[in-house]
């Protein structure tokens, strides 16, 4: 996607205005707002290049609610690359108006470099396991940092005082005579969630893979995602880089985010000739994770692990972005001891949407509360996903709604049943 917004007129020129969209729209399921929608979003969008638009905030507030889960697109008979013209719109208003910045600090000076990314999350994890922030929730003072801060805090349990990256100095992390898979670690596994990554390292490395760990920085997807393209291009060259100092077949993340990214990297170079075929050879070699268990198979299992129900949630970015959909079910099936049972709209999106949990508690609250019903239908004991944001938002909606639900990725369960 370029600077200039005129680039996607054709696109949103294509919405014929039919309004089948409604059906599928999440956020237009709650607010009933012709704003929230694919069909309001495009004519938006078209009335702001066709100079009959201001950008205000009425046009900022619905552009920065979608949570770009590609619900439309899948429901859309010309196929409008909505989720691309509403990044477009939201690019033109940072262009013009600029971003909070508190968002420019984490584009710009966070995400970029992981030792001072790595310092601000040890800081958060020591206020929030030693009571620190529960302190501060009490006494009101987290509301000074947004609205819905206090509520915020709770989404994640506790922090990793270790992240992966230093977890993995330890690791065994060459398993025989396979494929050499360069791990791209995205930063919620690193971060927050590193025994998924270390399940997924140890997973590779017992199906006989050589692992490489990369030494990437975040993909860029949640700068690209609020309309930030110079920072999402920033971190996209830097991930090349790194990428191209490892000899491997195969670049694979367990996040389903990154590796939609990563296989979106070319787009984002289309105007630059040689970064994007730069970019085409990376993404080439892009998998997620079951994906490439599905393709290269799973390492024995011994039949430990969980026996009994096992479900599913497709993250928006794997099964919509990616048409990753029946690898992940096809892994889980393979578990021994695992009735694999679908979940009523496992593919609807869980409200998580990268920060949307964070920047619209609300309303990702109600339709994190619909996934919770569907799941309680299932009657499952597990539910597996493939992506940090699905995790970390399922988790809190497991705890709120008190089901006895474990929700793990599919790479604990693999690396429980063949340990
Ligand atoms: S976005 Fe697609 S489904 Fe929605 S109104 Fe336009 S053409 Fe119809
Ligand atoms: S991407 Fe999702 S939230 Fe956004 S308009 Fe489409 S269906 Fe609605």
């Amino acid at each position: 996607m370029g600077e200039d917004l005129r680039q996607v007129y054709d696109e949103v020129a294509k919405c014929n205005r039919c309004g089948f969209c409604q059906a599928h729209c999440p956020i237009f399921d709650i607010t009933k707002d012709e704003r929230n929608v694919a069909r309001g979003h495009n004519a938006h969008v078209r009335s702001l290049i066709e100079g009959e638009l201001e950008i205000s905030e009425d046009f900022k507030d619905p552009l920065f609610e979608c949570l770009l889960c590609k619900a439309c697109v899948a429901n859309c008979f010309p196929a409008v690359r909505t989720e691309r013209n509403v990044v477009a719109g939201r690019a033109e208003y940072v262009r013009r108006v600029g971003q909070p910045r508190t968002m420019r600090f984490l584009f710009h000076r966070l995400l970029p470099d992981p030792v001072r990314m790595g310092r601000f999350v040890r800081l958060a994890a020591v206020g929030k396991n030693t009571g620190i922030t529960r302190l501060a929730r009490a006494l009101g003072i987290l509301k000074w940092f947004g609205k819905d801060f206090d509520r915020v805090e709770g989404l994640v349990e506790r922090l990793p005082t270790r992240f992966f990256r230093e977890r993995a100095r330890t690791l065994r992390l060459d398993g025989g005579a396979g494929r050499t898979v360069a791990y791209f670690v995205g930063c919620g596994f690193n971060f927050v969630l590193p025994d998924v990554a270390e399940a997924t390292v140890e997973v590779l490395v017992k199906g006989g893979a050589r692992v490489r760990v990369v030494d990437n920085v975040c993909c860029g997807l949640p700068a690209y995602g609020y309309g930030d393209l110079e920072a999402a291009r920033a971190l996209a060259r830097k991930n090349m880089d790194a990428l191209e100092q490892v000899d491997a077949e195969v670049i694979l993340t367990d996040c389903g985010s990154c590796s939609a990214f990563l296989k979106e990297y070319p787009e984002l170079f289309e105007e630059s000739p040689e970064e994007r075929d730069r970019a085409s050879r990376l993404a080439s070699r892009v998998k997620g994770f079951s994906e490439y268990l599905a393709e290269d198979g799973c390492p024995s299992p011994r039949g430990h692990g969980f026996r009994g129900k096992v479900t599913y949630h497709d993250p928006c970015h794997l099964s919509r972005y990616q048409g990753v959909v029946g690898q992940p079910r096809q892994v889980l099936r393979g578990l021994p001891g695992v009735e694999y049972v679908e979940m009523p709209e496992a593919d609807r999106c869980c409200g998580a949407a990268g920060s949307y949990n964070v920047l619209h508690y609300e309303q990702s609250m109600v339709v994190l509360d619909r996934k919770m019903e569907n799941l309680r239908k299932t009657e499952a004991g597990v539910l597996a996903t493939e992506c940090p944001g699905c995790l970390i938002q399922l988790r809190y909606g497991v705890r709120r709604a008190s089901l006895p639900v474990r929700v793990a990725h599919v790479s604990e369960l693999v690396r429980e049943a063949c340990s």
